[in-house]
């Protein structure tokens, strides 16, 4: 096999170049990304501040593997014909198999074009690098992004308001109880929230909310969302539908382009899903290369996802139903799991939040209990004494 060629040096792409050599291929592997950093883990950014960079791998771990890293250059365009990729700043390199691993890009609504966003490392530096005590921050958003971005200007001394368009936090990925415990918990270390309210125009130092009312502020952020980065795919002529469309192995509709990580719908349950996960980027690139190399068996694994708020930890594993009932397992000291059951009786999901690591290892048999397809026994699932683990037994 000849040069295979990965474009975007986030989470899924580094570990997909990784990945290819733990799987034995000996041929040239080349890892492109548009970041002049070296690849780094996004998940810190909204966490901590001030912070060096966390590497994905060190510049001697590139070496030693044989990864042709390129940084800095853009890749413009695909001939697929040819086999050829073509890059921003000039000049083309062939491929035997590409994967495309863009990743994703936060997304603005009309009127909010002049709001900064956090994404990167450049952005971390702009935006939390300007917070200290009594600065004015304004964050558009009270999703996972907005709200850990919100703790971290509180620890920097910032005023904060979050300004959410729903009548709660992170409504579309925890149930309605962790929310509050999240927003009680925000409002008690400061937080101001201006809920059920849309934003009409930003600009670099104000907020029009849409009954005309004004907020000054120092700096307004947006974190409202992503977009998947589908342009190149796209331009292609790829499949896309809220992503690059894949199969169970990554592949697009070009059996010599795979496309996984956050730029990517995939097949998940007998449905289709696009994630915006630290872990299943991981997943998904350590998968894709061994499809690359001709593996054939399909992605299978459960969502999992985590957000880190002050003290708080929320976990959760597949992917709840805003309109499914839950179950509630206390944990002690506040901490607690909700489980949900899909209509056959199979576990469906689990969130949780408590302090540190207190839902993590019953979020973890919650997680295998899902992959296995387990129909557990409601009552045990809300009873603490039971061990989870003998329900992961069947
Ligand atoms: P990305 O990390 O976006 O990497 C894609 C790379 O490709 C980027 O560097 C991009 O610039 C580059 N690229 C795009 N187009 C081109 C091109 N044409 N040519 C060359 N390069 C290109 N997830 C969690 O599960 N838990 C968390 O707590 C969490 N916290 C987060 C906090 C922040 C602030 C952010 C931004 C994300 C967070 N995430 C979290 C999400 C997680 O980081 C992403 O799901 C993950 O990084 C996706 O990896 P990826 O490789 O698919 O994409």
């Amino acid at each position: 096999m000849g040069g295979l060629v990965i474009v975007g040096a986030g989470e899924c792409g580094v570990r997909a170049a990784f990945a290819l050599r733990e799987a034995g291929f000996d041929g040239p592997v080349t890892l492109i990304g548009d970041e002049p950093h070296l690849p780094y883990e996004r998940p810190p950014l909204s966490k901590t501040f001030p912070t060096a960079p966390k590497h994905i791998a060190g510049e001697d771990a590139y070496a030693a593997a044989r990864i042709d890293l390129v940084r800095g250059r853009r890749v413009s365009a695909i001939d697929r014909a040819k086999k050829r990729i073509a890059f921003a700043e000039g000049g083309d390199l062939a491929y035997e198999r590409l994967l495309i691993a863009t990743g994703s890009r936060a997304s603005l609504f009309p009127g909010m074009e002049k709001a900064r966003t956090l994404r990167t490392l450049s952005d971390a530096e702009t935006t939390l690098g300007s917070l200290a005590p009594g600065k004015k921050l304004v964050i558009v958003g009270g999703g996972f992004i907005g709200l850990e971005l919100a703790a971290t200007a509180r620890k920097l001394g910032a005023d904060v308001t979050v300004i959410e368009a729903a009548p709660r936090l992170m409504a579309r990925v925890v149930p309605t109880e962790i929310a509050s415990v999240a927003e009680a918990r925000h409002r008690a270390e400061g937080v101001a929230f201006i809920l059920g309210t849309q934003v009409r125009t930003v600009t670099e130092t104000s907020i029009m909310l849409a009954d005309g009312h004004v907020i000054e502020a120092d700096q307004v952020i947006a974190g409202v969302g992503a977009l998947p980065n589908t342009e190149l795919a796209a331009a292609a002529g790829l499949a896309i539908e809220n992503g690059i469309l894949v199969d169970g192995c990554f592949r697009t509709s070009d059996p010599d382009i795979f496309a996984a990580g956050d730029c990517c719908n995939f097949p998940y349950r007998e449905a289709r899903t696009r994630l915006e996960s630290w872990r299943a980027a991981q997943d998904h690139g350590k998968h894709a290369a061994r499809a690359i190399l001709g593996g054939e068996d399909a992605y299978q694994r459960v969502p999992w996802f985590w957000s880190d708020q002050y003290d708080l930890t929320l976990q959760v594993a597949g992917l709840p139903d805003p309109a499914a009932a839950s179950i509630r397992r206390d944990l002690g000291d506040g901490a607690f799991i909700l489980f949900q059951l899909a209509p056959d009786g199979s576990l469906l999901s689990a969130s949780g939040i408590g302090v540190e690591n207190a839902v993590a290892k019953d979020i973890r048999l919650a997680e295998m209990m899902i992959e296995k397809g387990i129909n557990p026994e409601p009552a045990k699932l809300a009873d603490p004494t039971v061990n989870l683990k003998s329900l992961l037994r069947g």
